[in-house]
């Protein structure tokens, strides 16, 4: 019988479309999903571990819509050149970093920022790799990092042009091998999306490879969109069209893909985007540090467009992401009191719509049948915390809390603050040292 765990004594604050706060309930977890919820002391045992939640809150496991857990091992690292602009700062940063990245750094890399999300109770990413110096077999790296972790992620290689045919090639290939292990879902832990760096560095040809390969696979894709207004310029130059008409006219922008951004777009646009459904990605700590503009997410919302939530490397905390998008979003539409609905949803409602879509089961909402991921966090509301307050307290109160207990797929992977003895973190985190002081001499 699968191991039954109950969480006992907690506030539970359900998210998803109707958000409830339940005081002290109980949660029994049945194997890697969530079986009953009730009254406290009002769910039948034996139990094979209890996980006393009495004092605390518990979250549904919060879900990374767009990371890029490559980026763990720039922290810290002073010899980019100043940059001017979004192109020099993928130039002097991003693009030489990517390409000396080994399948050693990368391994290491996604399980620092895995262990760092399992502190944060985050327990679902979406990310998007690149190392055009060890493209094969680096999604196979990740899910080794994924499987050591207990997480949830989706991966994909971000295929571009940018450094020549061989890589494209290789691009192509390992988002396809990786898309063929992990088919059939058999892993809960592991999904596959096809991964595109954005349309100005890819070809026309390598964008129709792409597309036929996902459609033979049956996957969508993860790609940036209309990050930096050049991304924009280069496609009207080269094309005559901007980036969301050359994807959407090749079928990468449908309702099983990702557009990470989205700050540049117009109306024509805006319509492409709502019409075919693509799932929009808005990573508002990265935009405001790049300089790049602030998306118009109650515009996109107002449109039908879904918007999530990613963070684009920025953080592992979805709190904080969801914080400080909702102070960009007063200033992008001038109004202190806009916004709200529309930047709690993204994390609330289509995070989980997004990761439940790709993992074929309820992902990120407590409820029986839903994943038993759950994060559990010390805090004691000094406000009425009702269903009308919960979203203010997640926001206002919560995003400054800290995470107790991670639970991902049923398994503890942190309580009492301490990771799981098996993550052995000093250990991840002095080799992710001694590789990132070697990698930053290759620089
Ligand atoms: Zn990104």
């Amino acid at each position: 019988m699968a191991p039954r765990t109950l969480v006992r004594g907690g506030t539970l604050l359900t998210l998803g479309p109707a958000c409830r706060v339940l005081e002290d309930h109980d949660l029994l977890l049945e194997g890697d999903r969530i079986a009953r919820m009730g009254p406290s002391g009002s769910l039948p045992g034996p139990f094979d571990q209890t996980l006393d939640a009495r004092g605390k809150v518990v979250l549904p496991g919060l879900i990374n819509a767009h990371m890029h857990f490559y980026s763990t091992l720039v922290r810290g690292l002073g010899k980019a050149a100043p940059s001017k602009d979004f192109q020099e700062v993928l130039a002097h940063l991003w693009w030489r970093l990517d390409r000396k990245l080994s399948l050693d750094d990368v391994e290491v890399s996604a399980e620092v920022a895995l262990l760092e999300a399992i502190r944060k109770g985050t327990t679902t990413l979406v990310d998007h790799h690149a190392s055009p110096g060890a493209v094969r077999g680096s999604l196979d790296r990740i899910a080794r990092a994924v499987r050591r972790t207990g997480l949830r992620a989706c991966l994909c290689y971000e295929v571009s042009d940018r450094d020549g045919e061989r890589v494209t090639e290789e691009g192509l290939e390992e988002n396809a091998a990786f898309a063929r292990s992990v088919r059939g879902g058999g892993d809960a832990q592991l999904r596959a999306l096809f991964g595109l760096h954005a349309a100005f560095t890819l070809s026309d040809a390598t964008l129709e490879r792409a597309a036929a390969l996902g459609r033979e696979l049956a996957v969508g894709f993860h790609v940036h969109v209309a990050e930096a207004r050049s991304d924009v310029e280069v496609n009207r130059a080269r094309h005559g069209q901007t980036p969301v008409q050359r994807l959407f006219a090749r079928g990468l922008l449908g309702k099983d893909s990702i557009a990470a951004h989205a700050v540049h777009v117009d109306r024509g646009d805006v319509e492409l985007l709502a019409q075919g459904g693509a799932f929009v990605a808005h990573n508002p700590q990265s935009n405001l540090n790049n300089a790049v503009g602030i998306a118009d997410v109650v515009g996109l919302r107002r449109a039908g467009v879904p918007v999530g939530l990613g963070t684009d490397a920025m953080t592992l905390n979805m709190l904080e992401e969801v914080r400080v998008g909702l102070w960009a979003q007063h200033l992008r539409q001038d109004h202190p009191s806009s916004g709200f609905g529309e930047l709690t949803g993204a994390l609330t409602e289509r995070n989980p719509e997004l990761a439940s879509r790709l993992w074929g089961f309820p992902v990120g909402t407590l409820e029986p049948g839903s994943a038993a991921d759950l994060a559990i966090l010390d805090y004691h509301p000094p406000t009425p915390l009702e269903d009308a307050t919960a979203l203010g307290h997640l926001v206002f109160g919560l995003s400054q809390a800290v995470v107790d207990t991670t639970v991902c797929g049923g398994r503890v992977l942190m309580e009492g603050k301490r990771l799981h003895p098996d993550l052995d973190e000093e250990r991840v985190m002095a080799r992710s040292r001694e590789l990132a002081r070697r990698l930053w001499e290759r620089f």
